[in-house]
């Protein structure tokens, strides 16, 4: 301690600080100590580099769509900013933008919000985690459905809480939730469709999630970020069950709807004991969602009915051309997901392996599917981001590829 602060005052004088390095010996907080890197954003980052070497990499890991987002879209964003939208805005989100969610909410899943009820986040992943901050504390634990989607176990462990994995992968059990469940159980995570798997949870399950959620007391965080992308049978709501409303914080995005991945733009829809409370981590923290990025996801709702069939439509095809090309594939079998653009094929080997092998031999970059939880592995997770060419291109590769080599 003495000596870090002696250094440091040395560095004060020295006229080469930018060379100084003083280690201190405190480090980081516990929170960060055990939070691994994303799966995800790391397999981006190993792409990048192989790039970086002048390898051309066919990108089937990302979650971000390659759907530019829609000229009228950015024009009303950037005429909110011309007209003077660039100062802070209400934490809690624009009422214009509050008043469309509130209607989308109605549309889709039947459940009319109060405006006051809904609060706008800088994307999906920092509603789950506003929603996590609003009911989760240190010896709660939370239970998370696998495989499922890499950032809630950190989200959760942010918050103080412990992850209770549940298997779920080809159906959500409702006597593996059962077992799950400890005397601190404050939550449940249910995403449908579900990332990975592209499954929608089928109307029992949900009711029987809502069911047990009334009689064993916990909340239920509903993700619903990929619903506008079903296309095979309808997407059930919590929300929308008797005595769902009061027990659901709903997580949902701009994202991967629209294709504003980097706009940064999602929303928490809450029961009203819950969004008062919760609109504090917003104002201490981020304070507001820029008012001019609200100003583009009031128009992406404005277009929801003729943009979204048509994004629907192409991951649709897209997913069956691989369907189709995969079929044939000796080693690897693929359910037809119900939703969204991932693909989530069983293969024979080890699936950590083959992503790998399938980067440094195919120059292909997809997901193992143990980085969605144990329940994933023997999987790979194929996103069927990318251009219709280089999609045509990667399927050539794997078709060709022997998976037990
Ligand atoms: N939930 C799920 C299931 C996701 O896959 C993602 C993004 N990959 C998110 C939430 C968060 O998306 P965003 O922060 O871009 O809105």
């Amino acid at each position: 301690m003495a000596n870090a602060r002696l250094s440091r005052e040395n560095c004060a004088r020295s006229p080469q600080i930018n060379r100084c390095r003083v280690t201190v010996a405190l480090g980081v907080a516990e929170r960060f100590r055990s939070l691994k890197p994303s799966a995800t954003v790391e397999m981006s980052e190993r792409v990048r580099a192989a790039r970086a070497e002048g390898r051309e990499i066919l990108g089937l890991s990302s979650g971000d769509p390659n759907v530019r987002t829609d000229a009228r879209i950015i024009d009303a964003a950037e005429r909110s900013m011309r007209d003077g939208a660039t100062h802070y805005s209400s934490a809690a989100g624009e009422p214009a933008l509050r008043a469309a969610i509130v209607r989308r909410e109605a549309q889709r899943s039947g459940v009319v919000y109060d405006p006051g009820d809904i609060i706008v986040t800088p994307g999906g992943k920092f509603a789950v985690l506003t929603a996590l901050m609003g009911v989760v504390g240190p010896g709660d634990d939370v239970i998370v459905p696998q495989p499922g989607w890499v950032s809630y176990g950190p989200c959760i462990r942010l918050c103080g809480g412990a992850v209770v994995p549940m298997p779920a992968l080809d159906t959500f059990e409702i006597d593996a939730l059962e077992s799950a469940l400890t005397p601190s159980t404050r939550a449940v995570i249910v995403n449908s469709p579900v990332n990975p798997t592209g499954r929608i949870l089928t109307s029992i399950e949900i009711m029987k999630i809502v069911e047990l959620a009334h009689s064993r007391d916990f909340w239920i965080i509903f993700d619903q970020v990929y619903a506008d992308l079903a296309f095979r049978g309808a997407v059930s709501y919590p929300q929308r069950q008797p005595g769902g409303f009061e027990r659901t914080l709903v997580v949902d995005s701009f994202s991967k709807s629209f294709g504003m991945t980097g706009w940064r733009l999602g929303f928490l829809a809450m029961p009203p004991e819950l969004s008062r409370s919760v609109v504090k981590f917003i104002q201490h923290s981020i304070y507001c969602v820029p008012a001019f990025i609200q100003a583009g996801g009031v128009k992406a709702l404005e277009l929801a009915d003729e943009l979204l069939p048509r994004y629907r439509a192409t991951f649709r095809a897209r997913l069956d051309l691989a369907l189709e090309k995969l079929a044939g594939v000796k080693g690897l079998s693929c359910a037809p997901p119900d939703a969204g653009f991932f693909l989530f094929p069983r293969v024979d080997g080890d699936d950590v392996a083959i992503a790998r092998r399938w980067l440094d031999d195919l120059n292909l970059a997809v997901l193992p599917g143990s980085a969605f939880g144990a329940a994933g592995a023997g999987h790979l997770r194929v996103s069927l981001s990318c251009s219709d060419d280089e999609l045509d291109l990667a399927l050539d590769r794997i078709a060709r590829s022997r998976l037990d080599g």
